[in-house]
């Protein structure tokens, strides 16, 4: 493999070296359901990474040959073992840094059980008030459910759209230079994104003298919402 720009793009693209062939990188879909009940949304602590020990809605990527909405059950199914009927969709939110496309619906428990699944430590319901926004995974995560209490508060349900434009590397002070870089040398964003997070907890160190290691995720606040529509 090696990095071009084809003929007539603009872009550069892994290009194999042998066949000429282009290894085209396009955003992935990630589904998920925010599930009601009583009055409170079911949560699940991750025991993965990224972000292992902090809560998110149930969602994952979208397998080939199913829709977003049998993805979203799926995911529901998997993390929080818990069957669910998806009610309507909530809302569509690009994370064009990380190539991320989620599709977030509401849904309801089918049957009153839940349980974590194998990648999930714990999960539960929680009433807004209570909702672990210290503890939270994504910025996607406290876009959505930042949403989900304005509509609460208004008294009427919407659906959202914006776009989450992270800037991880602004937070570490050395601004958006750094992104274009990577592109030169055809890397994608995302391993912009895991370079930072790599690198940023060094920074800090060097920043702040070696006083801690960073468990920050206030990470989850940089970013800006741009975009918005409601309907
Ligand atoms: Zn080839």
């Amino acid at each position: 493999m090696m990095q071009g720009v084809p003929d007539g793009d603009d872009k550069p693209r892994a290009i194999c070296t042998i066949c000429g062939k282009i290894a085209y990188q396009n955003p992935k879909m990630v589904v998920g359901c925010l599930v009601e009940h009583g009055n409170k949304i079911l949560l699940v602590q991750r025991n993965i990474q990224p972000a292992k020990g902090l809560w998110t809605l149930p969602a994952g990527f979208m397998e080939i040959g199913e829709s977003a909405v049998q993805g979203a059950t799926r995911e529901t199914w998997e993390e929080a073992g818990a069957d669910v009927e998806v009610v309507s969709p909530f809302i569509h939110m690009d994370v064009p840094l990380i190539g991320h496309s989620y599709m977030i619906f509401r849904a309801k428990l089918k049957t009153p059980h839940f349980a974590p699944g194998p990648e999930s430590l714990d999960c539960k319901l929680f009433a807004v008030e209570d909702i672990p926004f210290d503890t939270l995974a994504f910025s996607s995560m406290l876009v959505t459910l930042n949403l989900y209490i304005k509509d609460l508060k208004a008294g009427k349900p919407r659906f959202h759209y914006c776009i989450v434009n992270k800037s991880l590397m602004n937070e570490v002070g050395l601004g958006k230079p750094i992104l274009p870089l990577f592109n030169q040398f055809g890397l994608k964003s995302s391993s912009a994104v895991s370079f930072f997070q790599w690198f940023k907890p060094k920074w800090r160190r060097l920043k702040f003298g070696f006083i801690r290691a960073g468990a920050a995720p206030s990470d989850i606040h940089a970013h800006t919402v741009d975009n918005y529509f409601e309907c």
